[in-house]
């Protein structure tokens, strides 16, 4: 399905951004894997990629810096070829009320959730563009769609998001290039990991379907949206949140 493209999935070491990472090259693609400290499980992603019989490289940068997203693109290019596939997974919380949310929390956040995913989509939209192919995928948020307390900078970042995958969308659209976002609920991961428990059966408590979502019901809608199959799919939010959202 994704064989001969060329994928790079941020924030792939662990989480959400591994097992998209291993779907993707499960159904065909070469994937460059970023982290930003995690190198060892970086390292392991690749090492699992390669065990599939794709391509893999580990590229190490902080999303969140222009000069080492322009350094990454540098260096997959060099090692696997131009990106097809970019998924902008990498992310963080610093979670606050908003009227003791410090400045440096807010920018934090929108520094690696959307300044990050920006510099990304700039890189990878100017060869999706020359190739006159390409497939985008940002990672948004349920609190980026409803909001959430306590998140004022991360529902800003998320919201963002989606307003960004509709720009590009059009931008692009011309040029063969689709951009979507995916935006999860409540995902089993080391972000929700650590979420005090009475605040975890709070969140469970709003999900019909009754269970926490797993990063490879989240990895299968973003390889959806990357493969042929979402050809005609441009400028959406696809919520993978067990109903939460409804
Ligand atoms: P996670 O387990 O905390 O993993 C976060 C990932 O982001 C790690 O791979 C981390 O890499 C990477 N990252 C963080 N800062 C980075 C930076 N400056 N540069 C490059 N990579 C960076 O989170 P997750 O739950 O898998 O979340 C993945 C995405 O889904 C995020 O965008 C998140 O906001 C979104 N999401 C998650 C949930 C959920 O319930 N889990 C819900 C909605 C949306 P290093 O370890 O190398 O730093």
């Amino acid at each position: 399905m994704l064989e001969g493209r060329i994928a790079l999935v941020t924030g792939a070491g662990r989480g959400i951004g591994r097992e998209t990472a291993l779907k993707l090259a499960g159904y065909g693609a070469d994937v460059a894997v970023n982290y930003s400290g995690s190198k060892e499980k970086a390292e392991e992603t690749v090492r699992m990629i390669r065990a599939l019989g794709r391509r893999a490289v580990a590229v190490q940068a902080d999303v969140s810096k222009q000069e080492d997203c322009e350094r990454m693109f540098r260096e997959v290019k060099e090692t696997l070829g131009t990106v097809d596939i970019l998924v902008n997974n990498a992310g963080i919380t610093r979670d606050n009320l908003a009227v003791r949310m410090s400045s440096e929390e807010f920018e934090q956040v929108i520094d690696t959730n959307l300044k990050g995913a920006f510099f990304c989509m700039k890189l990878a939209g100017r060869d999706m563009m020359k190739k006159r192919y390409g497939r985008i995928i940002n990672l948004s948020s349920i609190s980026g769609v409803r909001g959430n307390a306590g998140q004022m900078n991360y529902c800003a970042a998320k919201a963002g998001i989606i307003g960004m995958t509709k720009c590009l969308a059009k931008e692009l659209a011309s040029r063969g290039v689709t951009v979507n976002a995916v935006a999860p609920g409540y995902i089993d991961t080391d972000m929700t990991a650590a979420l005090p428990e009475k605040v975890k059966e709070a969140v469970l408590a709003q999900i019909p379907l009754g269970r926490m979502g797993q990063p490879k019901d989240i990895a299968e809608a973003v390889a959806f949206l990357a493969s042929d199959r979402a050809a005609y799919i441009t400028g959406q939010t696809i919520q993978v949140d067990g109903g939460m959202g409804i």
